[in-house]
């Protein structure tokens, strides 16, 4: 979609769409539209589920169907077409894609423990989805590759011989420089919004940085590099989580009332 693309990418700079994160609050960059996003999850969530049997553990499945449905019922995003799906692999991962496809292996129910557990994962991965951390990161992979395609314009009057080599040390430097640390800040980013998702429909934030020590421990496990490499070093993340618990508590505790805590200065990038 974004081959060769370098009039692409200046048209679309031109009606470029700066949006604003929700809960956080924190600016970000996004040039394809949800539309588009929500279209590019079917799909891929049809190919894992071709590729990927369904887990015959249905008490699991209803787990994760009923958290799920409580944590998208706060998710405030009625567009998005939810389904949920427990997957047979002992694969410790789960993801949500655009457009509201969420899956779960086998292999993290353990870690997950209970409801509560589930309810961490469910939403840490609708924080990426409802953030639209997908779409942000395409962006950012497509103006990298337009970076790309302007540094091989200068190397194709260079001997041919230098020309991979080059290529292969501005491709490297891209993806350390710009797409890693963005996919770190995606993650913290996704940990504070699923702690206030969790916390809102109901299930006790204080569980999250136990879930997260529990994975600690569990890292011997088949992990997926989204339970693993990407995430922030699990002290820090614990540390963050707690340092957003008493926000989470105020919306944990009005939800055991049946109410619903509206941050007055927060609440615009909150639907
Ligand atoms: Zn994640």
């Amino acid at each position: 979609m974004f081959r060769n693309s370098k009039k692409w990418i200046v048209g679309c700079l031109l009606f470029a769409a700066c949006m604003t994160a929700p809960y956080t609050g924190r600016s970000q960059l996004i040039l394809v539209s949800e539309a588009e996003e929500a279209a590019i999850g079917l799909d891929a969530y049809k190919q894992v589920l071709t590729e990927q049997p369904r887990s015959t553990d249905s008490a699991r499945a209803a787990v994760v169907e009923k958290v799920g449905r409580r944590i998208a019922t706060v998710a405030n995003r009625a567009d998005f077409k939810w389904e949920f799906a427990l997957l047979k692999s002992k694969d410790v991962n789960a993801f949500c894609l655009p457009g509201g496809k969420v899956a779960f292996y086998e292999g993290i129910m353990p870690i997950c423990k209970d409801e509560n557990g589930v309810a961490v994962v469910m939403g840490h991965e609708i924080g990426h989805a409802i953030a639209r951390h997908g779409g942000e990161r395409v962006t950012q992979a497509a103006l990298a590759e337009a970076g790309i395609a302007a540094a091989s314009e200068w190397l194709s009057n260079k001997a041919p011989e230098n020309r991979g080599e080059v290529a292969a040390a501005i491709g490297l430097g891209v993806q350390l420089g710009v797409l890693l640390p963005f996919s770190r800040e995606h993650e913290t980013e996704a940990d504070h919004i699923g702690l206030i998702l969790m916390a809102k429909a109901g299930f006790d934030p204080r569980e999250a940085p136990k879930f997260w020590e529990r994975m600690q421990a569990a890292s011997g496990a088949k992990a997926h590099p989204e339970f693993l490499s990407t995430h922030p070093a699990d002290g820090t993340r614990i540390a963050q989580l707690n340092s957003w618990m008493p926000e989470a508590m105020m919306y944990y505790e009005a939800a055991q009332k049946g109410e619903t805590f509206t941050p007055g200065a927060k609440a615009r990038g909150a639907n």
